[in-house]
């Protein structure tokens, strides 16, 4: 495949503003001569032939890298001003391949206690069997990190904001503690992404991500990607690809990259929209909690300022139902614009219950310590308008206590217990 242009040249990476991160993306794998397509292609092929035996062709085989996932890899890192990424089949596929690059038997992850449930399941079922041991820390707390850390912590890894929470962890002091062990902080950017927050700039180690959610944005493709600019834990984490063989197939890379193209402005959108929603679910007064980086009585108000980029908050807003008040299940099957998914970061607003769905693998105590209640629900904002996003949710809360007749062909599915 021919050189591409990434579009980095009359760019400065940082303090990007979203009308340059924009026009930066629209760049990216597009090709640097003439007569070559516009848009890259699939090459979709197992093997790639040789001249000779110590030949050094860029491509062989397409477990260990393939012309179409190259594009994605160079874009996914010119976005963090970083070596090319390295992609994988799902975001948990990225994120077994890292911890199986930085851990071996006798090690520690200290690891933020509101992360993805998929997250905890590989700490907590696969790996702590394999004598890799996981301290889970309140991670919005800096000090449970550094008291946590030791002279055995290899990484430390969060989940800013978590999930489904959105408490937000402090990247630089959180780098911080893991530098003064000789750890690595590996930050899970999904819900953010690097048009919002970047958190090789503040200290962190790697960027890890589901690029099945916002990066790519249209449900159509699962993908995960680990970005750094340590070299030294590319390569490793690019071995371990090798051996364990979890790369991203090239046509859910090539979908990915046109996702890419049209972050930035997504994602602007879909975190405008979602601070709207998010303030017209407060003003109804009738939730126990309606969380979002944006509110005014959200917590950590100040380092939602420092550490995320133009005023965004990302596309994610946390309510609580009331459980004396309200029927979460109705709440749920009253549903009709929004969703009703085990997904967030797709062009269409998708709600989840987390403690039937996403988390039910997480032990109850676990969850309960996280604030991860029953009556929680996490919405992932679309493209829709704030009024039609809102009002959808609104008539369901009415419905949930009572106060509306139930919608006679609900498009909501009642979840009956599961967990991706
Ligand atoms: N990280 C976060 C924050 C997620 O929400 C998810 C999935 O929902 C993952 C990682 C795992 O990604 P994947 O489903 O692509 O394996």
């Amino acid at each position: 495949m021919p050189e591409r242009n990434l579009g980095m040249e009359t760019y400065a990476h940082s303090d990007l503003t979203i009308d340059a991160f924009q026009t930066l993306a629209c760049g990216l794998g597009q090709p640097a001569g003439c007569s070559e397509p516009l848009v890259t292609a699939i090459v979709q092929s197992t093997t790639f032939t040789r001249a000779g035996t110590d030949d050094d062709a860029p491509h062989q085989y397409s477990r260990v890298s393939n012309p179409t996932v190259s594009v994605l890899e160079s874009a996914l890192g010119r976005l963090e001003d970083a070596p090319d990424a390295v992609c994988f089949a799902s975001g948990l596929a990225a994120e077994t391949a890292l911890f199986l690059a930085l851990v071996k038997a006798g090690d520690k992850v200290v690891c933020g206690r509101s992360v993805y449930g998929g997250t905890t399941r590989l700490l907590r079922d696969l790996l702590e069997p394999l004598g890799v041991e996981t301290v889970f820390v309140d991670a919005s707390d800096a000090l449970a990190i550094e008291g946590a850390v030791d002279a055995r912590t290899r990484v430390v890894f969060v989940e800013t904001p978590a999930n489904p929470t959105l408490e937000l962890t402090d990247i630089r002091a959180a780098a911080r503690a893991a530098k003064r062990v000789g750890a690595k902080l590996v930050v899970d950017n999904t819900f953010l992404t690097a048009v919002v927050q970047r958190p090789l700039d503040l200290g962190g180690d790697v960027s890890v991500y589901s690029t099945t959610k916002f990066i790519e944005g249209h449900s159509a493709a699962p993908g995960g990607a680990v970005v750094s600019r340590d070299e030294a834990v590319l390569e490793r984490v690019r071995w371990v690809r090798k051996s364990t063989g979890a790369i991203q197939s090239p046509l859910h890379a090539w979908i990915t990259l046109q996702g890419v193209k049209t972050l930035p402005l997504r994602f602007e959108r879909q975190s405008r929209t979602a601070a709207e929603v998010a303030r017209e679910l407060a003003g109804l007064g009738s939730l126990r909690r309606v969380l979002h980086p944006s509110l005014e009585g959200f917590g950590q108000k100040r380092l939602a300022r420092e550490q995320h980029q133009g005023g965004l908050h990302g596309a994610v807003v946390t309510i609580e139902l009331d459980e004396e008040a309200c029927d979460v299940r109705a709440f749920l099957g009253a549903l009709r614009l929004c969703r009703l998914v085990e997904h967030v970061g797709s062009v269409e607003t998708l709600v989840t219950h987390p403690a039937t769905m996403t988390h039910a693998d997480v032990p109850a105590l676990q969850r309960r310590a996280a604030g991860l209640t029953d009556g929680l629900v996490r919405i992932s904002v679309g493209l829709e308008s704030s009024a039609a996003i809102a009002g959808d949710l609104s008539r369901a809360l009415a419905v949930s206590r009572g106060g509306a007749a139930r919608p006679s062909s609900s498009r909501g599915c009642v979840p009956a217990g599961s967990s991706a």
